[in-house]
């Protein structure tokens, strides 16, 4: 990436933009999380597919706790990045603004994020199978597996949402809601291939907002953006955050 590619950009941000971001897996891969999806994603002979599923979970919740619990351990020794600082300094900087993340590892809070939007849930939450109550557990490992509810003994699954199962309602309408009302959309680390995510970017066009992919590698969403920005999060976005302040300053 050429720093005057950011130019463009640059003179469609104001403080008064709406600005959304959806974030998928490459800004965490940045951070050093690896997919657990396909060939590197493998664990003991288990494959994510295998045991991302509800019927993984009837079959045996103690295995698929066993695997949380192991990317758990990985998630929580990685630490945020440029990327998710620089997105977490985007509250402050716009007067409206958004974040919608696929991403389950909570590193956007780490970063100072407060409340993204989570499509998929979030690995540190626990929700009770008999109440549907959600609580938050950090505890690597967890002390026994599978947990238990702590007020009614039932069993937790992890807060996440799994291979065939939908995204919680609510939450996609909030994600529709704030891509439809948004100026400016930046895609970031995510081959937006997976819907209902992917359509995101599409909704927010629609209403006329411009998109900005930020990605290291071309996507299908590469040819529908208005700007590619191809290089990492973590580079990328400090170095427009950069341009921006020193644009307000002067
Ligand atoms: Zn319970």
């Amino acid at each position: 990436m050429v720093e005057n590619e950011l130019d463009p950009i640059l003179a469609l941000l104001d403080r008064t933009t709406r600005v959304a971001v959806l974030t998928g897996s490459g800004i965490s891969a940045e951070s050093g999380i690896p997919t657990f999806r396909g060939e590197h994603g493998l664990w003991k002979q288990f494959r994510a597919e295998e045991l991302a599923t509800p019927e993984a979970f009837e079959r045996d919740p103690g295995l698929v706790w066993e695997w949380y619990d192991w990317r758990r351990g990985i998630i929580g020794r990685a630490e945020p990045n440029d990327g998710h600082r620089t997105i977490a300094a985007w509250q402050d900087t716009f007067s409206s603004f958004s974040l919608i993340t696929q991403n389950i590892d909570g590193l956007h809070q780490r970063a100072g994020s407060r409340g993204p939007i989570e499509l998929h849930g979030n690995i540190w939450k626990m929700r009770c199978l008999r109440e549907g109550t959600v609580t938050e557990c950090r505890d690597v490992p967890l002390p026994s597996l599978p947990p238990r509810c702590p007020t009614c003994g039932a069993m937790l699954r992890p807060h996440v949402v799994w291979f065939g199962e939908a995204l919680d309602q609510d939450v996609l309408e909030g994600a529709f809601h704030r891509a439809a009302a948004c100026d400016l959309m930046f895609v970031v680390g995510t081959s937006a291939l997976v819907h209902p995510a992917a359509s995101l970017p599409l909704a927010a066009a629609q209403a006329g907002a411009k998109i900005v992919e930020v990605n290291p590698d071309p996507t299908p969403l590469s040819r529908s953006a208005d700007f590619v920005l191809r290089g990492k999060a973590g580079q990328t976005l400090p170095l427009l955050q950069r341009k921006i302040i020193d644009k307000w300053k002067s």
